[in-house]
Order: C-alpha cells, then structure tokens, then sequence
C-alpha cells in the first residue's frame, strides 16, 4: 500500500499547492481520500488512472475537500466508464451532485453508488483485500477521519518446509490460499506444517480537518503511518483552536501518544509559502515526521 499527495494545501491553490486530495494505492484498486478543487487535473498529471478508482472517500463539506468531485465523475462519464464507483460522505454530498447533473440534463453512464457517513465511528467497507473504517474528528461542521487497512488474506509459504514435503511449485498458489496438499499416492500434507499466519495489516489513518483532541486517538492508535493536517506552525495555536485546525506540534504530539509508525503532514494553510518548518517542529516531538510534498509517493 502506498499514498501518492495529489493536494496539501487547505482552502486554496496557493504555491504550486492544491487543494486536500490523496490517492490511496492498493494492491486491488486506488482509494481517493477527499477531492479538493484540481483533483483530476493533479490525478493526469501524476499518472493516478480514474479506472482504478472504486471508492472515494469525502471527509466533510469544505470546499477543499469535495469542490473537484462533481468535475472528476463528469470526466469520468464522458470518457466511457462502465464501473460501478462507491462514494463516502456526508448526507448533502448526493443531492449536491445530483443537481448539478439535472441542471446541465446529464446522467452519469456508469453505477454511481452513495454511502453516507455514519455519525459516530463504524466499518464503511469490508472486503477480501482491504477493509475501510471512518471516525469523527472536531471540526466547525460534521467531520470524519478514515483508517484504511491492507488485509493479507494469504498464507505465507515456508519454502524450506514445502521442499521438504516435496510439494509442487505449481501447487504454492493454491497452498497461500489455504488448500492442504494431496500427493499422488494419496498422502495429505496439512496447510499448517508447510504455511504460516500472513502478516498483520498495514493501516493508513487519516485524519481529516480537526481541533488537536485525544477524542479520535483510540481510532488511530498503532497506524503505520499517520496523516494528519497541520494547518498552521505552532506560534499560530490561537488561530488553530480557533477555527478547528491543528498545528504541527500538535499533530507530532498525536503521533506520538498513538504510537504511529510515520507521520505525514498536510493541509498546510496557504498563507505559508515554505513548508520546511513544519516539518522541523514536528521532529522536535516526533522524529518519523515528514511535510508531504504534491506528486510524491509513500510508502504505508
Ligand atoms: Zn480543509
Ligand atoms: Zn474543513
């Protein structure tokens, strides 16, 4: 799994930075995670191909947020998709959309499917490869934070075990899926001596637009890596706290108390033009930290 930064900048394209817009690459698919103004031009751009976009995910109703969706799904429309695409967020997302469709006489050529946000925390997805859970966070509006986990569904081989048992390498495939091996004289080696348990999910937590608040930790506690927005450097707390931002001590501090592998900051405010300091005061608190820039890809 890995995060490619399409926008990290909050409110407006300033300074070569874009709106919040990440795309979540998995094994399977690409998860959007919000979809600020600029989205499908930053998604050509660095090369994020909409046919393997299945679910977006909008985190509230801030313009930064959504403002490049209603632009994204006409493109997709007009360029042929036939895919059933899932959209997480709040309840005012689907109306919103569907009017601007109706005004212009439009009706999307492929499955559109609306899920709205539940109020609390709760599981939005489950399937065989990833399984996706949103949380709420403190924002001036209705807000929620999403964890991502990467499942291995797939046993792992011990080779040195398999060769022993004399086990085919065409039969590997069917034995990661849990299969016992019959020989040809009938002998059954059983899954557990020649497999072991796959290894643990990797996780993705992100945590949207929010106020510094232990209210959400439980929900990002042990993340791989952590996104979480700094919206302001820490000489400017009085403003976060007053419009419900963090700054990137905070965001350091909520690294650490969840115990995260990796910090990720975005959603810089665009009265900054140089983001390098967010980045070191965050390491005062959290060594693993990083300012994310556009166009670049980490690893989870
Ligand atoms: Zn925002
Ligand atoms: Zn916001």
């Amino acid at each position: 799994m890995n995060v490619t930064i399409l926008g990290n900048n909050s409110a407006l394209p300033a300074f070569g930075r874009h709106p919040t817009c990440q795309a979540v690459e998995l094994s399977s698919e690409i998860i959007l995670i919000d979809c600020g103004e600029g989205t499908q031009v930053q998604m050509q751009r660095y090369g994020i191909k909409w046919r393997r976009v299945h679910h977006i995910l909008i985190s509230h109703m801030h313009g930064d947020h959504y403002f490049g969706l209603p632009g994204l799904l006409n493109s997709m429309s007009l360029q042929g998709r036939k895919d059933e695409l899932h959209i997480y967020g709040p309840q005012q997302l689907e109306p919103i959309v569907d009017a601007m469709m109706h005004a212009g006489g439009h009706q999307f050529e492929f499955p559109l499917h609306f899920h709205t946000l539940p109020d609390g925390a709760g599981v939005i997805s489950d399937g065989t490869y990833f399984k996706i859970s949103c949380f709420p966070v403190q924002h001036r509006i209705p807000c929620h934070g999403f964890v991502i986990e990467q499942k291995n569904a797939r046993r792992r081989l011990l080779i040195d075990q398999c060769e022993a048992y004399g086990i085919p390498k065409t039969f590997y495939g069917p034995l990661k899926l849990g299969e016992d091996y019959v020989a040809p004289d009938g002998t059954v080696v059983p899954n557990e001596l020649v497999t072991a348990e796959s290894l643990p999910p990797r996780r993705y937590a992100y945590s949207a637009d929010t106020l510094f608040s232990d209210s959400y930790l439980p929900y990002i506690q042990n993340a791989d890596v952590l996104y979480h927005e700094s919206t302001y450097l820490h000489a400017d707390v009085e403003k976060a706290v007053a419009r419900f931002h963090s700054t990137s001590m905070q965001a350091a501090q909520m690294a650490k108390m969840a115990n995260a592998g990796q910090l990720l900051l975005g959603h810089f405010s665009s009265k900054y033009k140089d983001i390098t300091p967010f980045q070191e005061e965050a390491r005062t608190i959290f060594e693993n930290a990083m300012a994310t820039i556009e166009g670049t890809t980490y690893p989870v």
